[in-house]
């Protein structure tokens, strides 16, 4: 059996640590610092923290502009802040440290940067990753308005809360054509998911939300999960929520696969 060791830096948790142990399905076994439960934080109200951070107006932050080689070549525009902590999460100071003096760009400015990658890379695709792209109203709807107007594809890469709370915002992006909906699900269940993000548990649902209020707008969407945290019979009763939701949901269901900080050692 291998153990998989990984840190987590003091400055990116939002509450108490201890040491513990999540069992992987591939007979790996991952230590981690978790937290301990009892200070666990409301995601909608720490996007509102957040959003206060790195919004001003139409401006977001970002930290970085990129070709990349997902969905077959993408031009990715990376934002800085999340409403969630991740215990897996690669995105290091542009969600630990969102107050530092990243650049704020117009959704004008942010899309021609975007555009500018692809046209010279020979891409069809955008899209915005590195933290939460939905934390920013304003700037997003903007942005996609602006995509709307080209034939580029979209891929809007989220956890999905503020999708689940609002439902008007949900029904806004479907209305846009360029746009996909990719939801990132941090686990099968509340319990998952309150262990992998430190936030409530209750907020599991508005990742499910996410997805029903996109499919209730015809919206093009579809959910992942990380294979890792996906047991056999959770992801069984995952797939059993999301068939409720629309079955189409549970047959495309994405498994991600967990990549290891760059820090994490083999013992
Ligand atoms: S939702 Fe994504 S960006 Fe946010 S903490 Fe989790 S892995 Fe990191």
């Amino acid at each position: 059996m291998k153990f998989f060791f990984t840190e987590i830096p003091a400055e990116r948790v939002f509450a108490p640590l201890k040491c513990t142990c999540i069992r992987l399905n591939n007979c790996r076994v991952l230590i981690t610092l978790v937290r301990t439960g009892d200070c666990v934080y409301n995601p909608v109200e720490l996007s509102e923290k957040i959003e206060k951070i790195v919004v001003q107006g139409e401006l977001r932050k970002y930290y970085r502009f990129r070709p990349a080689q997902y969905y077959g070549g993408i031009a990715t525009a990376d934002c800085v802040g999340c409403n969630l902590s991740c215990i897996y999460c690669w995105s290091k100071a542009p969600r630990e440290k969102p107050s530092k003096a990243w650049r704020f760009y117009s959704p004008e400015q942010a899309f021609r940067m975007m555009d500018v990658i692809a046209r010279k890379r020979g891409y069809s695709q955008l899209r915005i990753s590195g933290n939460e792209p939905t934390i920013g109203k304003q700037h997003l709807l903007k942005l996609l308005e602006l995509v709307e107007r080209t034939d580029y594809r979209f891929i809007l890469e989220t956890n999905g809360i503020l999708l689940g709370r609002y439902p008007a915002y949900a029904r806004h992006i479907s209305n846009f054509k360029c746009v996909h909906v990719r939801v990132s699900l941090k686990g099968c269940d509340p319990e998952q998911f309150s262990l992998l993000t430190g936030a409530n548990p209750e907020a599991f649902e508005l990742q499910l939300d996410a997805l029903r209020n996109l499919t209730d707008a015809d919206g093009s969407v579809h959910a992942a999960v990380m294979k890792e945290f996906a047991p056999e019979e959770k992801l069984t009763s995952l797939k059993r929520r999301l068939a409720e939701i629309n079955p189409g949901l549970a047959r495309d269901l994405e498994l991600e696969y967990l990549m290891p900080f760059p820090s994490a050692r083999y013992i």
